[in-house]
């Protein structure tokens, strides 16, 4: 293991520090008493330490153009630590590993066989290893591994219903394959918590997620600080959006996910032609003004629209992020978004910043090696440090 481990996880206002550096560095020491609302010999104290045990390194002198006195930007040591960041699917498992900024420097993929915990842990820890070797095999110091899921608890009790799993402790035996650190969470959740540091809603105090494929994900971040949605009071994914819809696999007549997700589109689609679709076919079909996938992408997006209105409403936010393999229903019928926000919007879809990134699986294996490093360098829950 890395053999200075006087930083990690940090707490109060040194985790502050090290968090302004990660996210807006190089940055001046003034700057930063700024952001944290300290003075500039408290940012100097605080931040010594950092410097000293390798996390913060002060960039050359550098003037300002007014010439006063000249200063030494801090910056994060990118590459002073490594992490693994995992995505499990039904079919695959994708791994990359990447530096304290979560820079992606090798990935790796491999397709899923056995479910079986003990089956599914070993193929993480292969992919991770195979990931690590194209970024040069460097030494790990964590890893994050997320899935479709609900993640509670520490080391992380997981229920995942596409994997056959309930309580399934995943990430210690992970962690005992791979010899480092290693922490489950829900894929939205990192995704969320990625975009809001690093990706395209870094510049927003205030957001929410909405991402569709293989199911419907929702996060959402409010004044910086990101909000799980509470599934024990009602998932997301089966809030009902119209009652003439489709079917669920649970029996919820149009629920957000007999509307939305990739089988049930599939699933319509096929009934409808009389022969296997496949989920990027439907969306070809529609594009190319296919009648009958037409009038399935349109009532999925018109759902999607209808859901983005209310996380708007409901979280007194316009930013709302539409992310996963199925964003692009979003631009195959763009209109039937617009109708479904205004629906909800009482005609003002304007009123809604909606923002649309692709998020390929690489991207939310990215978001759980930013759980990695939020949880042991930034100390985010209890857990125990680095060694
Ligand atoms: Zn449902």
């Amino acid at each position: 293991m890395h053999p200075d481990a006087s930083w990690g996880p940090l707490a109060g206002s040194a985790r502050d520090a090290a968090l302004a550096v990660l996210l807006h560095g190089p940055i001046s020491r003034g700057e930063l008493a700024q952001r944290l609302d300290l003075t500039p010999g408290t940012v100097t104290r605080l931040t010594r330490p950092l410097i000293d045990g390798g996390l913060l390194v002060a960039r050359g002198k550098r003037r300002t153009p007014a010439a006063g006195r000249p200063f030494e930007p801090l910056d994060i040591a990118a590459d002073s630590r490594h992490f693994a960041g995992v995505k499990i699917t039904a079919t695959a498992v994708y791994a990359v590993v990447t530096d304290l900024r979560a820079r992606p420097l090798g990935a790796a993929t491999r397709a899923m066989g056995s479910t079986a915990p003990e089956s599914v842990a070993e193929l993480v820890a292969a992919t991770v290893r195979a990931a690590a070797e194209a970024a040069g095999g460097p030494e790990l110091a964590a890893a994050g591994v997320g899935l479709g899921g609900n993640v509670t608890g520490d080391p992380g009790h997981v229920y995942a219903t596409f994997l056959g799993w309930a309580d399934v402790a995943i990430a210690p035996m992970i962690a005992e394959l791979l010899g480092v650190p290693t922490v489950a969470t829900n894929d939205v959740a990192a995704l969320v918590r990625a975009a809001q540091w690093f990706g395209m809603a870094r510049d927003l105090d205030s957001f929410a997620m909405l991402t569709v494929g293989a199911g419907v994900g929702y996060g959402c971040v409010i004044h910086g600080e990101p909000v799980e949605p509470r599934v024990e009071l009602a998932r997301v994914s089966h809030l009902p959006i119209d009652p003439l819809g489709p079917l669920c696999d649970e029996g919820h007549r149009g629920c957000a996910t007999a509307l939305l997700a990739e089988t049930s589109i599939r699933r319509q689609l096929s009934g409808a032609l009389g022969r296997d679709v496949g989920y990027d076919e439907a969306l070809d079909l529609a594009a190319a003004g296919q009648p009958a996938a037409r009038a399935v992408i349109s009532a999925s997006a018109r759902a999607l629209g209808t859901l983005a209105g209310y996380a708007a409403v409901l979280t007194g936010c316009e930013h709302v992020m539409l992310s996963g393999e199925g964003v692009r229903i979003a631009e195959v019928a763009p209109d039937d978004v617009h109708a479904g926000i205004r629906s909800v919007l009482h005609g003002d879809a304007d009123a809604i910043d909606l923002r649309i990134e692709h998020a390929p699986f690489e991207e939310w294996a990215r978001g759980a090696a930013v759980r990695a490093i939020q949880t042991y360098v930034l100390g985010e829950g209890a857990h125990a440090p680095l060694g």
